[in-house]
């Protein structure tokens, strides 16, 4: 099973603001046994945000995007996710209470465009957010010939995005891996005054792709 993690937001396109959740994301599939075999990073512009989620529903099993899902018009997560799986946008009530009840609770009016944050693409399993007004999205898309991919939409805000994985992402795939799921580690050998060819001649086996466990010589001048 295979991995596609999504990153959105123009302030990540231009530099602005680096992208940890990424990082922090892989990571975390990593320990549930999945395999990234893609990092994308897309800023906030409709056609382009459903370009790179149907290219991830082709080419993942599980696909994890992090962003967009606020409830301004750079906020395109939710309406890309619908086009790419063909469905309409509908409104979840339980979540537009929530959402509702978040402001109260802070004494302030909501703004009737934070209601978008409430829209799901029908069919959507949802995510809650306990803290925060944007719940994610967890949407199954049919794929001719082959299972379903898994799509998982989280908030941008690092804090947010990680307490809604533990709470209810990691779970869940780790229930589609099933009992036999593995993990995977990583671990660091340092080897000092060789160039990193001069090592692989040393020992070409070892970093030949497809082996188990796998070998890669990242380089450092330090
Ligand atoms: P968004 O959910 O797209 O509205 O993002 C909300 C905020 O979360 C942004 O303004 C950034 O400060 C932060 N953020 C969004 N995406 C990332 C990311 N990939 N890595 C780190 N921080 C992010
Ligand atoms: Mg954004």
């Amino acid at each position: 099973m295979f991995a596609e993690v999504i990153a959105i937001g123009d302030e990540l396109t231009s530099g602005h603001r680096l992208d940890t959740n990424s990082q922090w994301l892989a990571e975390r599939l990593c320990e549930l046994g999945v395999t990234t075999l893609y990092h994308t990073t897309v800023g906030d512009d409709l056609d382009a945000n459903v370009r790179v989620f149907r290219n991830a529903v082709e080419r993942a099993d599980i696909v994890v995007a992090t962003g967009g899902l606020g409830p301004t018009a750079d906020d395109l997560t939710r309406e890309a996710v619908a086009k790419t799986a063909s469905v309409e946008l509908e409104l979840d009530a339980a979540s537009l209470t929530h959402i509702e009840a978040l402001f109260a609770r802070r004494n302030r009016p909501m703004p009737t465009t934070n209601r978008v944050q409430a829209m799901f693409p029908r069919g959507s399993r949802i995510v809650p957010n306990p803290h925060g007004t944007a719940p994610g999205i967890d949407l199954s898309i049919s794929r001719p010939g082959r299972g379903d991919a898994r799509v998982f939409c989280l908030p941008g805000v690092p804090v947010e995005m990680r307490e809604m994985w533990a709470g209810t992402v990691a779970p869940a795939i780790a229930a589609l891996c099933g009992p036999e799921r593995q993990v995977i580690r990583h671990h660091r050998i340092k080897c000092f005054g060789v160039g990193e060819s001069e090592l692989e001649q040393m020992m070409p086996e070892l970093i030949r792709r497809g082996r188990d466990p796998l070998v890669g010589i990242p380089v450092s001048e330090a």
